[in-house]
């Protein structure tokens, strides 16, 4: 099923229920937006307690809403620093602990910035590396002896930083446990305003993660939805709906929901705007069920 959640507390939830409210309170209050998803932010560092994460899955299992979890921005797969390869994959796997204990259903990851290197290498050095992903993956796998959530590699908004389109399919190709994670705002900022009011340009991209992808990969499908602010590098900073209503950025929301239901496509779709994000998802979800 479709759905609609924010990334991390709305500046309305503090407003709302207090400045020192805490995610497991937020269980209540996303639902009451009527929104279904939440995806709980370790981008800093995982850094929640075992006891932290286990209230906040109960909270949000009560409420009916899913929880998914973003890794932290600090690993890096395009490089060939041992120990910090080594950090990269510990990220990986202490996500994956946070995300059994907070019974996140999907942990999204960015593959990377080649920082230096060329595309070419910074893609063979993230093979490899994510070849080794796979096997510490799988040794975590055994160990907990739990079925785990997947692993969603995300297009990135900066031209500099690794993840286009086609990057990011080709990942997924690489193993049965990669999945997508579409950002459309980074992938308008990549393509400097490229996405319109037109249907056009969300129909071609969506024509080529369908036709790069099995139908498993594509029932699995994450997004990531937010106007962004860019310059000639990509993405700059992330806006909101209400302070960029004729789409000076953009991108729009209103072809892209109306394309994944053509499309019957049924993604969780996080909304990333900066402070209204639970807002903003509230506005596509009204718009998706009035389509
Ligand atoms: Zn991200």
């Amino acid at each position: 099923m479709i759905k609609f959640g924010p990334a991390g507390n709305s500046a309305a939830f503090y407003n709302e229920v207090g400045q020192t409210a805490s995610t497991t309170e937020a269980a209540k209050w996303v639902a009451a937006q009527g929104l279904t998803v939440y995806e709980y932010s370790c981008g800093q560092g995982v850094n929640i307690t075992e006891k932290t994460a286990r209230e906040i899955a109960a909270a949000f299992e009560k409420e009916g809403v899913t929880l998914t979890l973003h890794a932290p921005y600090f690993i890096n797969l395009c490089q060939d620093d041992p120990l910090k390869i080594q950090n990269s994959f510990r990220y990986v796997t202490e996500s994956l602990t946070a995300a059994l204990y907070l019974k996140a259903e999907r942990i999204v990851i960015h593959p990377g910035s080649p920082s230096g290197k060329t595309r070419e290498r910074a893609r063979e050095l993230l093979v490899e590396n994510l070849v080794e992903l796979e096997n510490v993956v799988e040794a975590f796998r055994i160990k907990s002896g739990v079925e785990l959530p997947s692993l969603h590699f995300e297009t990135m908004g900066k031209i500099g930083q690794y993840g286009s389109l086609e990057e990011i399919i080709e990942i997924c190709n690489l193993s049965p446990l990669f999945f997508p994670c579409i950002d459309f705002g980074h992938l308008n900022s990549r393509m400097h305003g490229a996405i319109t009011q037109s249907p056009d340009e969300y129909n071609k991209i969506l024509d080529v993660l369908q036709e790069g992808l099995t139908d498993e990969k594509i029932a699995r499908f994450h997004i990531h939805f937010s106007k962004i602010v860019y310059g000639e590098g990509g993405e700059k900073c992330h806006t909101t709906f209400e302070d960029d209503p004729e789409n000076v950025y953009g991108p729009p929301f209103e072809p892209l929901l109306t394309a994944l239901k053509a499309r019957k496509l049924e993604p969780y779709i996080i909304c990333e705007s900066k402070g209204t994000q639970a807002k903003d998802a509230a506005t596509m979800l009204k718009y998706y069920n009035e389509l």
